[in-house]
């Protein structure tokens, strides 16, 4: 019995942020007006699962970045 095709889920890239800087005091998020405490690397409010759908919808520009990983396991060296 054939099974139907799955839907095609673009592929969500997880955000790095373990940082203490992607806190700040309740603000609403830019992407989605829900208040949030989190901050993206540029300092603005909003959610970290906001900014990854927002880079998995806008694929190409520049949107949100990740921490830069802490030493030893870079994979974009300069
Ligand atoms: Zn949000």
């Amino acid at each position: 019995m054939p099974t139907p095709p799955e839907q095609p889920v673009p592929p969500v890239q997880l955000l790095n942020r373990r940082r203490s800087s992607h806190f700040g005091p309740p603000a609403p998020c830019v992407l989605c007006g829900t208040t949030t405490p989190l901050r993206s690397h540029a300092k603005e409010p909003d959610h970290k699962i906001c900014a990854e759908l927002w880079n998995a919808a806008y694929r190409g520009e520049t949107g949100f970045v990740s921490d830069p990983p802490k030493g030893g396991q870079a994979t974009d060296h300069a």
